[in-house]
């Protein structure tokens, strides 16, 4: 039985029928939990498999719509804008469970609830982050009073109405209390409206607005931080960073930091601490802040067997967001279909997440970016035609978001949307301006100079091949400059001209030219015992005071490993080859001599 203790009335739909089956149980019904319950509907055998979802609210709230909610913009105004019942978004075979999770037991698979315990073949935990106002001194007693308010829940979301349709002048703080929280870029959207709603109501002039924030600028990731803080400054809105928020004085209206620091408000909107779920840290899964501890990349617990976790609910580092959960949904259920199936669970998710950040003035940007690869510009989804810009404002952006709506109850609730091409649950570089790649950026400042090998391995025309062969081998090189008897660099003998003489082809000429002009073939030399026979002349050379950008440009065109770097008498200097360039992604290259 997989149910036990339960209070008999269920409503008709839930009742337990086939007590034979296996059991997938879903922890929540939010985004993550919704998503993966209607993609595994999609796909598993429902003669075998019953999918059980458990969540204690009655209500699944579209939350990217909580942030337009206070202004009431672009038709965000109540409660019915963005809440719907929480079964209206699950499969209708799923049976759904109105009851709290209280602690899950991994080693008998139970889940235990304030309504029984269930048991479980598999268990996917979407239980998302909550706001934990008791975590700041003196904010849980003052909220919706005495102009404290968040949008970060919809209660909260709209009892900021009124104070924020009454306000004339004065100051609005937005606070970023404590990381990490869901939707990084909600309160640098909200600090960009309050300025477009102020602005629009005519007393834009008369309101401060600031964004308090523990991080040292508006967003955590540098490339995005430059352009948003550059908004932010276009828009007048001030930026207090580095504050990490130690109380709420509601009396005087101040917040006051850690650090010893004072601000002053007339109307507060907070971002409360976002906490893990209590389930997971009473379960002992989680990492201290009730984040589960999840291997990033195939999203299995890191400890426990048969358990995925999806959504805000993961310790996984990328932005806890909607988009974020629909991108991980692809792992989580290709993984447990797999080892279901007896396979390996495979490290596919890279932490992808893409956000919308509403500026304003019926205008957005876009952030696509993942674990390795911080934001970067160009167009999205496809090259050259977007729609989408990255990293810019525009019109179509803010369409983007605004249609997001629809998306999200009609395609990416329902599981649809890893079916349309142009969105790969990966991220990947195509319409991505390149330039604007911080890597890309430093091969362009730093010098061949700054990273070039010195000590150059170098032999004379005329020495015979064994002995070039032999000092190859010794040194573990793959290529010796040759020069000649003034020291001037006349060719180069790489291991590709001893693979040619010992690839002898009875190809015709006509063939060989074929070879060489359409394939870009060697042309097969054999024949000589010294390097002057074997060596490949011109040698293609590099100056110190190029940038690396000319030498990336020259390897991959010509399809070499090193470079030789001459002075202007054409003497060796030295040699750049291919490890000394993927130093740029270790960081050896950012040590080298900037320009
Ligand atoms: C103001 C705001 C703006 C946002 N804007 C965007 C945006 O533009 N783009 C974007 O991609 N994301 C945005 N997000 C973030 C996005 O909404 C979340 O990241 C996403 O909903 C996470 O999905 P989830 O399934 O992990 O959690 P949730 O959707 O929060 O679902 C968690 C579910 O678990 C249930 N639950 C929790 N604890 C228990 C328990 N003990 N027992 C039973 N049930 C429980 C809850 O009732 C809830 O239904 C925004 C969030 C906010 C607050």
């Amino acid at each position: 039985m997989p149910y036990h203790g339960l209070p008999e009335r269920w409503p008709a739909t839930l009742t337990i029928e086939r007590h034979d089956m296996k059991n997938i149980v879903i922890l929540g019904a939010g985004t993550g939990g919704a998503i993966v319950a209607n993609m595994l509907n999609h796909k598993l055998d429902q003669k075998e498999w019953t999918i059980t979802v458990i969540d204690k609210a009655a209500e699944h709230h579209y939350q990217p719509g909580c942030l337009f909610i206070p202004f009431k913009l672009y038709g965000y105004e109540t409660r019915e804008d963005i809440a719907r019942d929480i079964t209206s978004t699950l499969p209708k075979a799923a049976k759904f469970i109105k009851s709290e999770v209280m602690s899950i037991d991994h080693v008998n698979k139970k889940v235990e609830t304030n309504r029984g315990l269930i048991e479980y073949d598999w268990l996917v935990c979407a239980l998302g982050c909550h706001c934990a106002l008791d975590e700041v001194e003196g904010l849980a007693e003052t909220m919706g009073k005495n102009g404290v308010h968040t949008f970060y829940y919809l209660d909260a979301a709209l009892a900021m109405q009124p104070d924020l349709e009454a306000m004339q002048s004065g100051k609005l703080v937005i606070d970023i209390a404590d990381m990490p929280i869901k939707c990084p870029v909600a309160p640098i959207e909200f600090a960009f409206l309050a300025d477009y709603y102020f602005d629009m109501k005519g007393v834009r002039d008369k309101i401060d607005i600031t964004l308090v924030t523990p991080y040292s600028g508006a967003f955590t990731k540098p490339n995005a931080n430059r352009v948003l803080t550059k908004i932010a400054w276009e828009k007048h809105i001030n930026i207090v960073p580095n504050f990490s928020l130690e109380r709420v004085d509601a009396k005087n209206r101040t917040l006051h930091s850690y650090e010893g620091s004072t601000v002053e408000y007339d109307l507060l909107s907070i971002i409360p601490p976002n906490l893990g779920p209590q389930a997971i840290e009473n379960s002992g899964l989680g990492d201290g802040t009730g984040y589960a501890l999840t291997d990033p990349k195939t999203l299995k617990h890191r400890k426990a067997n048969c358990m995925y976790f999806i959504g805000d609910n993961t310790n996984v580092s990328t932005s806890k967001a909607g988009s974020v959960a629909h991108f991980e949904a692809e792992t989580v259920v290709e993984n447990l279909l797999r080892e279901i199936e007896g396979k390996k669970a495979r490290p596919t998710f890279d932490g992808h997440a893409n956000c919308y950040i509403e500026s304003g003035y019926h205008k957005a940007l876009l952030l696509d970016f993942n674990y390795d690869v911080e934001p970067l510009e160009g167009k999205f989804p496809m090259a050259m035609f977007g729609p989408f810009e990255l990293l810019k404002e525009s019109h179509m952006n803010h369409m983007g978001k605004i249609m997001f709506d629809w998306i999200y109850w009609n395609m990416l609730l329902p599981g649809l949307l890893p079916m349309v091409p142009l969105l790969p649950s990966q991220m990947n570089f195509i319409g991505k301006d390149m330039s604007t790649h911080p890597k890309i950026q430093q091969s362009q400042k730093v010098k061949v100079g700054g990273i070039m090998t010195r000590n150059v391995i170098t032999v004379p025309e005329g020495t015979a091949l064994n002995a070039a062969a032999t000092l190859m081998a010794q040194h573990n090189i793959s290529s010796l400059p040759v020069v000649d008897q003034n020291n001037k660099l006349t060719g180069v003998l790489t291991e590709a001209d001893f693979l040619s003489s010992l690839n002898i082809r009875d190809d015709s000429a006509i063939k060989n030219m074929f070879n060489m002009i359409l394939h870009r073939k060697r042309p097969a030399r054999h024949g000589g015992t010294t390097v002057d026979s074997l060596m490949t002349t011109p040698p293609i050379t590099i100056r110190e005071d190029d940038v690396l950008q000319v030498a990336i440009r020259l390897m991959d065109k010509n399809r070499i490993k090193r470079l030789i770097v001459t002075d202007d008498d054409n003497h060796v200097i030295g040699i750049l080859s291919r490890p000394d360039l993927i130093g740029l992604f270790t960081g050896k290259g950012s040590k080298a001599n900037a320009a």
